[in-house]
């Protein structure tokens, strides 16, 4: 069963009845468990709908729509899969008090996986969720392998029931579901020979395995250290080396590179940034992987950005990008004529090790943006607020852009702040 949350005005749902609270039991006699089963289910144009409305009343529906017309219903939020692993480095357990609640979920969710791009291990699917990912074909779907070897990928999930994952990908291969990988790299145990076995492993499920990323380990300040460590310079360098013989050999042989280490894995190593043509389409850019040279893409993407002489632009971010951000400024100072004034937060939420920007409080950006009058307006990465409106330690953006002198906008590339008209001469 699920339940509706909301209902659109002059919708196919308003026409029928239905309300918030509305109870959607059944689609053609089947039963309905979830959104996956309700989207798929009332794909076709016509369909027989069992629904308890909030009065108690159940009423079998027979809806026909237009295609391309939606019913008009909003479902209540799914009750998220648990993660069954007890990883070393789980970003969940290296969280502070006092945060935002829903971070501390661990997800392990196939159909968040096919929704959002979340990465699942597939260590807790049930046959029924086996059967549903074929039957609905969820792909591609983007799965955490770490590594292939069975007894080390338990160790490392800390997992003693996870099934062997190239089998499972094999079984869904079977039915044309594809995947996007990530190894998360830690030194001394996934890393070296087991690393090149991985993705020798993943490379002949041939075109099941769309792309591979290769992400270091981040750890926070609360975090198990005694447990996990993060790779050294040396260490990512070795790990971006197998990286590109992959790619090279994936290159040659399929005509992309298939995999690709994460921004940070170059940062850590000391290692320039490849090309963005080396991304191919940017699959996982989400994931931190190509995210610099996909925002210096949209931003060229952009067309002529607005003359802003004279003014003053402030751009916060985290220490990975504030390594690489002058290149940026630099181009967009010369498109604009606007002088861009860079502040890189460390993060003291979770510690100096978190670099990114999306994972920076928003008691960092207030504390930077205290008594800088001199700014025309500054810019925040989007990124680092969540759909509410607010940042990780639960600071609403709305109340931060009264608390400081200055003007303050979210943006995803600079091209969509320095286009609003309000910020031209
Ligand atoms: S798979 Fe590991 S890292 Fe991911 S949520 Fe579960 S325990 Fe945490």
């Amino acid at each position: 069963m699920i339940r509706v949350a909301a209902v659109a005005p002059d919708s196919i749902a308003a026409d029928l009845g239905l309300a918030p609270g509305t109870e959607l039991l059944r689609v053609n006699g089947r039963e309905l468990s979830d959104f996956l089963d309700f989207e798929f289910l009332t794909a076709d144009e016509q369909f027989l709908l069992l629904a308890r409305l909030p009065d108690g009343e159940a009423i079998e529906f027979d809806i026909e729509r237009p295609e391309g017309r939606p019913l008009g219903v909003r479902l209540e939020p799914p009750r998220i899969r648990r993660c069954a692993n007890h990883c070393d480095f789980c970003f969940v357990d290296g969280l502070p008090e006092g945060l935002r609640e829903t971070l501390y979920v661990r997800d392990d969710d196939y159909r968040l996986s096919f929704r959002y791009g979340n990465f699942a291990t597939l260590t807790n699917l049930k046959p029924r969720d086996v059967q549903r990912i074929l039957e609905y074909h969820l792909s591609p779907l983007y799965v955490s392998v770490h590594a292939t070897d069975p007894l080390l990928r338990r160790r490392i999930l800390r997992n003693p029931r996870a099934p062997e994952v190239i089998p499972q990908l094999q079984e869904f291969a079977a039915g044309g579901i594809r995947f996007h990988a990530q190894i998360v790299l830690q030194p001394g145990v996934n890393d070296g020979p087991v690393l090149e076995r991985s993705l020798e492993d993943l490379y002949r499920l041939d075109e099941t395995i769309l792309t591979v990323a290769v992400v270091p380990v981040g750890l926070t300040s609360f975090s198990n250290h005694h447990a996990a460590r993060e790779p050294a310079e040396a260490e990512c360098r070795a790990a971006a080396e197998a990286v590109h013989r992959f790619a090279e050999r994936a290159l040659a042989e399929r005509g992309h590179r298939w995999v690709h280490g994460s921004d940070e894995l170059y940062l850590n190593a000391n290692l320039p940034l490849p090309p963005a043509e080396w991304y191919g389409d940017f699959e996982q850019a989400e994931n931190g992987v190509g995210s610099v040279r996909y925002l210096e893409q949209r931003i060229a993407a952009a067309g002529p950005l607005p003359r802003l002489e004279g003014r003053t632009i402030g751009v916060l971010t985290g220490a990975a990008m504030g390594r690489l951000m002058p290149q940026v400024l630099h181009t967009l100072s010369a498109a604009t004529g606007a002088r861009f004034d860079l502040t890189v937060l460390e993060n003291d939420l979770f510690g100096p090790s978190v670099t990114t920007a999306a994972l920076l409080p928003g008691r960092a950006f207030r504390r930077a943006l205290e008594g800088r009058d001199d700014l025309d307006v500054a810019l925040l990465p989007a990124e680092a607020v969540n759909d509410d409106g607010r940042f990780l330690d639960d600071v609403r953006f709305d109340q931060l852009t009264r608390d400081v002198p200055t003007r303050v906008v979210l943006s995803y590339d600079f091209a969509d702040a320095l286009r609003e008209s309000r910020l031209g001469p």
